[in-house]
């Protein structure tokens, strides 16, 4: 059994290390637990300890748990979103994170449209890792940032990245802090219904070194809930 108490302890003070080490406070960083595979039990066990911020990547995992978990839980869609599976999820997640196309924020925007609420959303940046399949890449963003700012209903909020797995984490400093600079450039260009106030970057290997470049979300499964499992699923 992880001693999840034991986790958060060793998370909770290197984000505070290294807000302090950037002259951050630690109020700027949100810790978003990443429960995928994990069952609803651990959950609640890190609920209890006070986190309500939880991050899923599979549609119907993420509705199955936000049956069944209390109603004060944030939910944040991390992973890859397929059109079809938007009606599923709208309204009831706190942000979605992993907006990579105008297409799906069009179908996001039109069931949000439908259920009359407002959908935050982060623009999912490909930091030019050939592995990752997902994100718009750089050079793309901009524009795809104008063409959703039209769009009713849907809000962006900032840029989300997902970096390599590496050993030195160092190694993914001049990735965060590419998008960090991304995000500047876009808010430099003023556009009505854009804010780049959340940077979603981070993961259990490498958020000290995210926040140190500017995150304000750090995504943390491992580190919290232990290694997944995925020969059950
Ligand atoms: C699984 C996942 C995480 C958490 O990864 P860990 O290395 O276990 O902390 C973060 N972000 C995304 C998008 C994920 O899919």
């Amino acid at each position: 059994m992880e001693d999840f108490k034991k986790n958060l302890e060793v998370i909770e003070e290197n984000i505070c290390n290294a807000c302090k080490k950037a002259g951050r406070s630690r109020d700027e960083v949100t810790l978003i637990a990443v429960s995928k595979t994990k069952p609803v039990e651990d959950l609640q066990a890190v609920y209890d300890l006070n986190i309500r911020d939880f991050g899923e990547n599979k549609v119907q995992e993420l509705k199955d748990k936000i049956e069944v978990m209390p109603k004060d839980m944030k939910w944040h869609m991390i992973g890859h979103l397929q059109r079809n599976k938007v009606k599923y999820i709208i309204g009831k997640v706190e942000l979605i994170h992993s907006v990579d196309s105008l297409r799906l924020a069009e179908e996001i925007s039109k069931q949000a449209k439908k259920n009359n609420v407002n959908a935050d959303i982060l623009i999912e940046v490909n930091i030019g890792d050939e592995e990752s399949k997902f994100g718009i890449s750089t050079d793309e963003v901009i524009e795809l940032v104008k063409d959703i700012a039209k769009l009713e209903n849907i809000s962006i909020k900032g840029l989300m990245c997902v970096a390599p797995y590496v050993v030195d984490s160092e190694e993914n400093r001049p990735l965060f802090h590419k998008i960090k600079d991304l995000s500047v450039d876009i808010m430099s260009e003023n556009i009505d219904n854009v804010s780049m106030s959340i940077l979603s970057m981070g993961m259990s290997n490498d958020y000290q070194v995210a926040i140190e470049e500017g995150a304000t979300m750090v995504r943390i499964g491992s580190n919290l809930f232990g290694k997944r499992d995925y020969s059950k699923n």
